[in-house]
């Protein structure tokens, strides 16, 4: 008896009324509990959108519910839910849960992650109409009331008992071979009842066709891919949630892996997502899922609103098998999520730049963990985060060190652009010209990258290649125009612009480089019979302008192809026998941490471009500083060396993976008021760091490389700690009672683990 007996303190307090917590996306944020009424009890459930009042507000809110449960009403006075919203959860709990974790972790207001999470098509009911379904009020009429009916009545009951379901009144009237007129007098007759439901306008409003120009052939594995696909099947049967990197050079065969991957997992009746960077998402990958896989959603920014919302009741309805998108479909609300895919790991556009800035990296991570199932992330070049979780144990490495057919990799030469005689008065060495001539000859194709990250105009020496940078954190500096100062954005350092090389005295020092369309001139002054494409953000503004320039390159109506990072990526082109870099220091000396990162990356993903058919390949890059340790590992594609070597020169300021970073961007209308806002949550920060004793490393305020910005200046502070906790809890104690007036115009963005500085 006394063990059944509720203990008496718990009888103290009557669970008496419903209570659900509800976030919002605008300040106050909350979350803040209401009194759900008794008459909404049964429809409000976590994942749901309410309408509430808040604070002093006339209008009531649209807020998310979090969490429903019993408390006492002794002790507060709530406020009620006014309406619910949805007919069903928008998100499931452990998507809720990812929410919550999201908003504390990346600093956001929960209801600006629902926001995010739940497309806005999905919110608004894109594509979809209300329709009114009829049926019989008794199911089991008898015949003698049907007989008393007038014939056209009879006609509609008896269509309604053969179809024995709900329909439309163009249904009936098509089936019954009637008018609207006796359906409603049916209906006044309380024999048939009506009720109005909401669905999609049409079945299937996709617009993108299936490419079956190619057919997909289900190839033996190779001896690696083998390999890799057993750790990954062991992962998934394991059901603890793992992380898996896969690092497999250009044309190792990895998509081949990921589609065996989810063949295991779809045997067992469960999905999964595959994420790609947007650029890649190509109707040939595509079409390879699309082969091998009945339900495949596939989710792209050029989607209509409709489908956008009808493939994500598809995927939350169960349909697919396999989700293929950019960052936000880490979210897609597949039930039986069995396997995340993250490929090409290493690219920045996993990271979103607007709030919440979140990474889908560390995301997918934070879903696949709390749901137990594999992540595997697979790349040529392996981000230093991911690679430094391998070495800690964190993450387990499978290698696929050969190409297919054992392809060997391309030969990469290094031009050397401080030598005289191989230089040309325009941006194309003597070597580079004589290589695409001779390609050219060949009747082969030529891809020419030039990187350029626009604005930051580094000061390099165009004789000695010497690059001015900041003593403190070892960052090139910046050209200021306004004023001729040389500026380290990460800590404010400033000096005058030197009117010389600070190394060789050379006095021609320059700023700045050469865009694509002056290279695109060149390059056709110099080969006049050419045909030449260029792809850069300015020639590729209109959707499916990628795909018409790759589709023509692909079938040979195009010679060269010069462009920015755009054309690095993922293309697979048997004929180009040669590809050029023009400026691998434009990446390089680019002030930020990550610099040798990318420009490793980037020139082994455009050599991987060349070399993919019988006909071998080769790759030259033009360079001021051939014996920098990422340019030489990446001409010999020796990743583990670089990353050896970018580990120790990381160690050194405590950069990440090694230490953690966020930053604060300040923008502002008036300069000196956005810079004194900008001070004041430095002097915050620190008092923040005093009261909590972190260790924490704040810099700035400093002008970040773009300095103005839609006509608002900018500033950023930097903070560094060895570990994200104390940098979170520094930031969150500053900023939580921060106002800013708002006649300042000031506006702060907090960035967790920012990418592009
Ligand atoms: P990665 O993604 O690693 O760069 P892909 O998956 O694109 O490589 O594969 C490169 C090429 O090799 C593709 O054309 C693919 O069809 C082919 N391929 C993949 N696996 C095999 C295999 N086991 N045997 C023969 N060809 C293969
Ligand atoms: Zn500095």
């Amino acid at each position: 008896l006394f063990e059944t007996a509720p203990p008496p303190w718990e009888l103290a307090v009557a669970d008496d009324v419903a209570i659900a917590t509800i976030v919002f996306s605008e300040a106050p944020h909350g979350p803040y509990d209401y009194r759900i009424p008794d008459d909404l009890r049964e429809d409000l459930k976590p994942g749901m959108r309410v309408k509430v009042p808040l604070g002093h507000r006339r209008k009531a809110m649209i807020g998310w519910c979090i969490e429903t449960k019993m408390g006492s009403s002794a002790s507060r006075s709530l406020r009620d839910v006014a309406e619910v919203l949805d007919d069903e959860p928008l998100c499931d709990p452990p998507l809720v849960r990812l929410v919550m974790w999201m908003s504390h972790y990346y600093q956001a207001p929960a209801g600006q992650v629902f926001d995010t999470l739940i497309p806005s098509s999905v919110r608004a009911n894109a594509g979809t109409r209300e329709r009114t379904y009829y049926e019989l009020t008794n199911k089991k009429l008898d015949d003698a009331t049907i007989e008393s009916l007038p014939a056209k009545q009879q006609q509609i009951i008896r269509t309604l008992i053969a179809v024995a379901r709900p329909m439309t009144s163009a249904q009936i009237m098509v089936e019954a071979d009637c008018t609207s007129s006796p359906i409603k007098t049916l209906e006044k007759k309380g024999l048939i009842s009506s009720e109005s439901r909401r669905e999609m306008a049409t079945s299937s409003p996709m617009r993108w066709q299936l490419d079956d120009g190619e057919k997909e052939t289900k190839h033996d594995l190779t001896d690696d891919q083998t390999h890799a696909l057993e750790k990954i099947t062991a992962a998934v049967d394991s059901e603890e949630g793992k992380t898996l990197l896969l690092h497999g050079v250009t044309g190792s065969g990895k998509t081949e892996v990921y589609i065996r991957a989810i063949e295991h997992v779809v045997k067992f009746g469960r999905s999964a997502i595959v994420l790609v960077p947007e650029i890649s998402l190509t109707p040939q990958t595509r079409g390879r899922f699309e082969r091998r896989f009945p339900g495949v959603a596939v989710l792209h920014s050029q989607m209509t609103p409709a489908e956008r919302h009808f493939q994500w009741q598809r995927i939350r309805r169960g349909e697919v098998q396999v989700v293929i998108g950019p960052r936000s479909a880490v979210f897609a609300p597949l039930p039986r999520l069995g396997l995340i895919i993250l490929d090409e790991e290493h690219d920045g556009s996993f990271k979103q730049d607007t709030a919440p800035r979140y990474h889908a990296r560390k995301v997918a991570f934070a879903r696949a963990m709390s749901l137990k199932v594999p992540l595997v992330l697979g790349t040529a070049t392996p981000s230093l985060e991911s690679w430094h979780a391998c070495n800690t144990g964190h993450a387990e490495l499978i290698s696929m060190p050969s190409r297919v057919g054992n392809r060997p990799m391309p030969d990469v030469q290094l031009v050397d652009l401080r030598v005289r005689d191989d230089r040309t008065s325009g941006a194309i060495s003597r070597p580079l010209h004589k290589a695409v001539q001779e390609t050219l000859d060949d009747k082969g194709q030529v891809i020419l990258l030039l990187n350029r990250r626009g604005f930051a105009t580094t000061i390099q020496c165009p004789s000695c290649g010497h690059v001015v940078a900041c003593p403190d954190c070892d960052m090139p500096l910046t050209h200021h125009r306004d004023g001729g100062k040389a500026v380290c954005h990460y800590c404010d350092y400033t000096i005058g612009t030197p009117p010389w090389c600070p190394a060789c005295r050379f006095d021609g020092i320059r700023y700045g480089g050469l865009g694509t369309q002056r290279l695109e001139v060149e390059v056709k002054s110099r080969f006049p019979n050419a045909r030449v494409a260029r792809m850069d953000g300015d020639t590729m503004r209109r959707p499916g302008s990628h795909q018409k320039v790759l589709s023509a390159f692909r079938s040979g109506e195009i010679d060269i192809l010069l462009g920015t990072q755009m054309i690095a990526k993922g293309l697979d082109f048997p004929n180009v026998l040669l590809v050029g870099v023009i400026n691998a220091d434009s990446a390089l000396h680019f002030p930020d941490f990550r610099a040798a990162e990318r420009t490793f990356g980037l020139v082994t993903q455009v050599s991987g471009r060349t070399g993919r058919g019988n006909r071998g390949g080769r790759v030259i890059v033009q360079t001021f500083s051939p014996e920098h340790p990422a340019i030489q590992a990446a001409s010999r594609h020796d990743y583990e060396q670089f990353a050896h070597d970018e580990m120790n020169a990381r160690r050194k300021f405590n950069y990440p993976p090694l230490g953690s970073v966020a930053r604060i961007i300040i923008r502002g209308t008036v300069e000196d008021v956005t810079e004194s806002t900008a001070e004041s949550l430095v002097q915050r920060l620190e008092q923040a760091r005093e009261k909590l004793g972190h260790e924490v490393r704040i810099l700035g305020p400093a002008p970040p490389p773009m300095s103005k910005l839609r006509g608002k200046y900018r500033f950023h502070i930097l903070l560094q700690a060895t570990e994200p906790g104390p940098l979170g809890d520094t930031i969150r104690t500053a900023t939580e009672k921060f106002v800013i007036p708002e006649k300042d115009d000031v506006q702060y963005v907090v960035d967790i683990d920012p990418i592009d500085m």
